[in-house]
């Protein structure tokens, strides 16, 4: 009997589900339709069209590399975030959805300061994919940004995505661990850095740890190596209008504002991720103690 979308669909729910995935149905679906270039919608309307016999090996083997736990967008290579079509490589973090509030939080701050001045500069600091960068500048179009990363996968990886959502002229990147061969000062410093405590790595899900490059999420001993580093030069490349916005660890929001507040910055806004934890941090200076100096 030929191989319909529907039976592919069944075969690999239940392969997934035998692998002991609670996400099953909607992973077998996401690869399905990713493979296909379908939308969700259409696995519903079109279940009875045949699949070729080359589509079906296609999807057998996305499925067996599900089944071993690689996340599904690794997979598909490329995932959406911010409504862009964002591609993955081997030394980039997968964009998370929760990651989306730091674009948020920022993108009023991007306005204000583009309209007042005319531009916007935004450095965003261990790029990775480019995403949070190319988010903004979508959503900003006098805003220009630069994205650092010490991965030199990672940069051509965020050129790349430059290039495909169409912000390539107004994107440049440098290889750079945080500010260190960054020169000059910005409007808006952004970076969603690793802060995993090296000795919560190896307890992650295996999607996480076998697949996300360590790199990005191992924050040092206490988590917050990234963030001494930032804090301590964020002074010299901060316009006096500007802000500082940071994803950070669901428990490491004394500790992070400690560590900007030493550094003679102040909180403006925090943000919560979709499971209610702390997640977003947004800094400025703190006016009235640079002017007691
Ligand atoms: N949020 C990521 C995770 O949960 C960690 C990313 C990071 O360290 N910046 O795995």
């Amino acid at each position: 009997m030929a191989q319909t979308l529907d039976s592919l669909l069944a075969e690999s729910r239940d392969r997934l589900k035998a692998a002991g995935l609670e996400s099953a149905g909607l992973d077998a679906r996401h690869l399905i339709s990713g493979l296909l270039d379908l939308a969700l919608a259409a696995l519903l309307t079109r279940g009875r069209e045949p699949i070729s016999d080359e589509d079906a090996a296609r999807i057998r083997a996305a499925v067996e590399r599900r089944a071993a736990h690689e996340p599904v967008y690794r997979i598909l290579g490329e995932r959406e975030f911010f409504g862009l079509k964002l591609k993955l490589s081997k030394e980039t973090l997968e964009p998370r959805p929760d990651t989306e509030i730091l674009v948020d939080c920022l993108i009023p701050h991007a306005r204000r300061i583009a309209s007042s001045k005319g531009s916007c500069r935004i450095v965003d600091l261990g790029t990775g994919t480019g995403a949070i960068c190319l988010a903004l500048l979508a959503a900003v179009l006098d805003a220009r940004g630069l994205g650092t990363d010490i991965s030199e996968d990672a940069l051509a990886t965020a050129l790349e995505n430059a290039r495909r959502n169409g912000l390539a002229e107004r994107f440049g990147t440098v290889r750079s661990k945080w500010f260190e061969a960054v020169d000059g000062r910005f409007d808006i410093i952004v970076s969603n850095p690793p802060y995993i405590r090296s000795n919560v790595i190896p307890e992650l899900e295996p999607e996480v740890r076998y697949h996300d490059p360590v790199a990005a999420l191992d924050g040092g001993e206490d988590g917050l190596d990234a963030y001494r580093a930032i804090a301590s030069h964020a002074g010299r490349h901060l316009e006096t209008d500007g802000v500082i916005g940071l994803e950070i660890g669901f428990d490491q929001k004394r500790a992070v504002t400690a560590l900007f507040e030493a550094q003679g910055f102040r909180l403006l806004s925090a943000a919560k991720d979709l499971g209610g934890n702390d997640r977003v941090l947004v800094f400025q200076q703190d006016i009235e103690r640079s002017n007691n100096r």
